[in-house]
């Protein structure tokens, strides 16, 4: 079977399969790794190792922290004002779906919000033209979200910004190279692309530490965890350890231009046969469709459950879309394989012959 899912998602089936004979006896140490304190020596060289390949995969810069956090990516919709505003009373966003609009509604509890361009009035099909754009240059960081994961709508451009850049990466992260120089701070709630729920990764120029809003709990700062190697508390010690798996995955799948290469193709397979149907339809602005989040309408909406139905019988799972959207969407993440793309559609092929 083939797993679509939006989140938590597919895993590389090589991984699972590595975690099902460390699952009893973590080499040869007799415990798993769950049962593993997170201060042995044997669990913190698992988790420096999950950094370090994380880092080697992004070519992360040395100036910047890299933490393994709890709380999802929701959670930072709050951290990211208590942490960042550093004295400055307003940050800019960019409202291009459902997760860009909970950033924003977070932030405003912290600061004025000063939304610098909106496609909400347009459905939430495209990224608002950069000419439009009303930022402020007073803005504590501009915060954007480069995947839309219900609406299926990907920035095709890194915004140019004279304030700190900070982008939710929840669903594209370690889809293709990223220039992190470019940015003040990146999330990734794990269940992904990166590994299983329970994990957010945080990415951080160090110089943005330390200036939190007053009051804020320990367990938001940034700099506690920073300071204490993501372990100030009991981590999310086996989602940390799997996520390791995966990076280790992804290197030996050739790294981040190999997964680019390969995920440029799943995606331009998908939509050609969204595109080539009368059946199927998708309402994305080309140049902003998503690599890894694919939404697309049926001709004959009374025939989703059908559709459903009949992928589900046939291996193809986890294609309804949001249930703030409906439709279907298909999430072609990392650990799907190229193969489930394929099957994929010559069902909805098959299906828009049997039933167009
Ligand atoms: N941001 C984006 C882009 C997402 O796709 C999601 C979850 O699906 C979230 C944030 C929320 O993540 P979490 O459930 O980890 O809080």
């Amino acid at each position: 079977a083939y797993n679509f899912c939006a989140g938590p998602a597919a895993l590389p089936e090589a991984v699972l399969k590595q975690a099902q004979v460390e699952m009893l006896d973590y080499h040869g140490k007799g415990l798993s790794v769950m049962e593993m304190s997170h201060r042995s020596a044997d669990y913190v060289a698992i988790a420096e190792q999950a950094e370090q390949d994380l880092r080697d995969l992004m070519n992360i810069p040395s100036n910047y922290k890299v933490l393994f956090l709890q709380g999802g990516a929701s959670q930072q919709f709050a951290m990211i004002p208590m942490n960042l505003l550093r004295g400055k009373t307003t940050a800019d966003y960019v409202n291009t779906g459902m997760w860009s609009d909970k950033a924003i509604k977070e932030a405003k509890k912290f600061c004025q919000v000063n939304v610098v361009a909106s496609d909400e009035a347009n459905g939430f099909r495209k990224v608002p033209d950069v000419a439009t754009w009303q930022v402020n240059p007073d803005a504590a960081y501009l915060h954007y979200t480069p995947n839309e994961t219900i609406h299926g709508v990907q920035f095709d451009f890194i915004p140019d910004s004279s304030v700190s850049l900070v982008a939710d990466y929840s669903s594209i992260i370690l889809a293709e190279p990223l220039d992190v120089s470019k940015f003040g701070l990146i999330y990734a709630g794990a269940q992904k692309n990166i590994g299983p729920a329970g994990l957010v990764v945080v990415i951080v120029r160090e110089d943005l530490l330390g200036q939190v809003v007053p009051g804020t709990p320990t367990m938001l700062d940034y700099k506690i965890h920073a300071d204490n190697g993501s372990m100030y508390n009991t981590p999310s010690t086996y989602a940390w350890y799997l996520s390791g798996l995966v990076f280790q995955w992804l290197k030996a799948q050739g790294g981040l231009e190999k997964m680019g290469e390969i995920n440029r193709r799943k995606a331009a397979k998908l939509y050609a046969a969204i595109d080539g149907s009368e059946f199927y339809g998708n309402p994305v602005a080309l140049p902003n469709r998503s690599m890894m989040n694919v939404p697309f309408t049926l001709a004959k909406p009374e025939l989703e459950k059908t559709f459903l139905k009949e992928a589900d019988a046939a291996g193809l799972l986890n294609l309804a879309g949001h249930r703030s959207v409906g439709g279907m969407r298909a999430s072609i993440y990392n650990a799907v394989a190229e193969e489930g793309v394929d099957a994929l559609v010559a069902f909805m092929a098959d299906f828009a012959r049997r039933y167009g």
